[in-house]
């Protein structure tokens, strides 16, 4: 390769955005063109995404510009959306144009996993991005003004979250935190509203400490949250849920915490994908194609018993981290480093001020666990933008 090798970066996540600022830092002047394209001008802070979803943060603080995090002169930012990706032609088609690559860089996230259920896509939101989640938060507002103009419209008040794993816990907890705060700005009676968290599995947060897991269904259950358990959402239709039991919810908001797959863009580009998602190999590559590596939400990355870690931001970065150096290494001709996650604990919050967690081979739970859980958060804002981006977007 006489000319200067040509860096692609699809998505500007967790995954996509450490890279870029990694290889900002270990790529000489014109060492590499590098280029990073995202469909948005910003990037989104997917942790925080639970709070303004249900209100009781704005969705500003989970945003932050692209541009006050990369150096234009080293990475070209491109503000677009990917459309198709051509391994074969080393080529990634865009909705406005179309880039070459020597060494492209899959970073685009996953997307919400309906396994089919009927109705979900039509009627039911996901906690995916910053739009998303404005438009949940509009929505929940506009229950209540709309409840009061309908009173006997109960439903207006129902809310239902489909999936008790990390994410529908954190979103449940902040939506029973903005609950009474709202039947104040509209003069509704507390009593009138009701949450439920709909989990298949026979427990919530499945896998995770059971007497955390405890611990947190109590804190919810205090703040007014009705667990089913053990019964999976059948279907969804405008007006509520059907459980696989026949129950049926009636209700106006369905949040769909149920899971997630890799990005539809990885399978159709024809590499050998689950879900949209590919199992890479120890650098971080496609197996098969060397010049293509994939990271975060899209990639699966096997435990020592053979099982996928779950895709989490923790994963993203540590990734991205060796991504980084995989690809000034594969640049500069010399050995790739191989890729071992190492987990640095799990924290889940459960409103203001209480939280579960496990890390440092120690449970925390309540106010000790919220505190860590600020500090994991203020260490991701000071790892992609310094001491500044601490003190404009940290919560202290
Ligand atoms: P993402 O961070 O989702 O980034 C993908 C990027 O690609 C986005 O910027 C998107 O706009 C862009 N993109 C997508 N498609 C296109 C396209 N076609 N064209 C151009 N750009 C595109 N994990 C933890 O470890 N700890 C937590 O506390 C935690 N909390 C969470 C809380 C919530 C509410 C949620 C939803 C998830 C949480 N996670 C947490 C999981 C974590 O957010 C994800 O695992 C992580 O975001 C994955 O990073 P990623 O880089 O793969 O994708
Ligand atoms: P998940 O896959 O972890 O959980 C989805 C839950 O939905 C599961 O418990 C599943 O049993 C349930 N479910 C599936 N189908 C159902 C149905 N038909 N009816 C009712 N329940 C159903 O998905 P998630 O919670 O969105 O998390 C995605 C990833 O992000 C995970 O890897 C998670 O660890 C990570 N995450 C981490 C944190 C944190 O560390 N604080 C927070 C949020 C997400």
């Amino acid at each position: 390769m006489s000319r200067i090798p040509r860096i692609v970066i699809l998505g500007a996540g967790y995954g996509g955005i450490v890279t870029a600022i990694r290889l900002q830092k270990e790529l000489n002047y014109n060492e590499a063109d590098v280029t990073l394209v995202n469909k948005h001008d910003y990037h989104y802070i997917t942790t925080h995404l639970h709070m303004p979803a249900a209100g009781t943060d704005d969705p500003q603080n989970a945003r932050v510009n692209i541009l006050k995090l990369i150096d234009e002169f080293k990475i070209d930012f491109v503000k677009s959306t990917v459309v198709q990706i051509r391994p074969q032609e080393k080529k990634v088609i865009l909705e406005d144009g179309t880039l070459s690559y020597d060494y492209l860089v899959i970073a685009l996230g996953g997307e919400p996993e309906t396994f089919g259920i009927p109705g979900l896509k039509e009627h039911a939101h996901f906690i995916r991005s910053i739009n998303s989640v404005r438009l949940i938060r509009e929505h929940i507002e506009y229950q209540f003004a709309k409840f009061k103009k309908e009173p006997h419209r109960k439903d207006y008040l129902t809310f239902v979250v489909g999936g008790a794993g990390f994410t529908g816990i954190e979103f449940i907890g902040e939506l029973a935190d903005r609950i009474p705060k709202l039947c104040r700005t509209f003069d509704v009676d507390p009593g009138l509203v009701k949450i439920y968290n709909v989990e298949a599995a026979p427990t919530a947060l499945p896998g995770f400490d059971p007497e955390l897991v405890q611990y947190a269904m109590e804190v919810l259950q205090k703040k007014g949250v009705t667990f089913k358990i053990g019964t999976a959402i059948k279907e969804c239709a405008p007006d509520g849920i059907t459980l696989a039991d026949g129950e049926q919810i009636k209700s106006s908001t369905v949040v769909w915490t149920g899971g997630i797959r890799g990005n539809r863009l990885v399978e159709e580009a024809g590499f050998d994908a689950m879900r949209g998602r590919v199992k890479v190999d120890p650098n971080l590559r496609v197996p098969g194609h060397d010049d293509v590596f994939i990271v975060g939400d899209s990639s699966i990355v096997m435990n020592e018993e053979g099982r996928p870690y779950p895709p989490t931001a923790q994963m993203a970065i540590q990734q991205a981290e060796v991504l980084a150096s995989n690809l000034v290494a594969s640049i500069r001709g010399t050995p790739l480093k191989e890729f071992k996650y190492e987990s640095k604990g799990t924290v889940a919050s459960l409103g203001k001020g209480e939280a579960i967690g496990v890390a440092f081979n120690r449970k925390f739970k309540g106010n000790s666990a919220a505190m860590l859980k600020k500090i994991i958060d203020l260490r991701y804002l000071y790892i992609i933008g310094g001491i500044p981006l601490v003190l404009r977007k940290g919560h202290f």
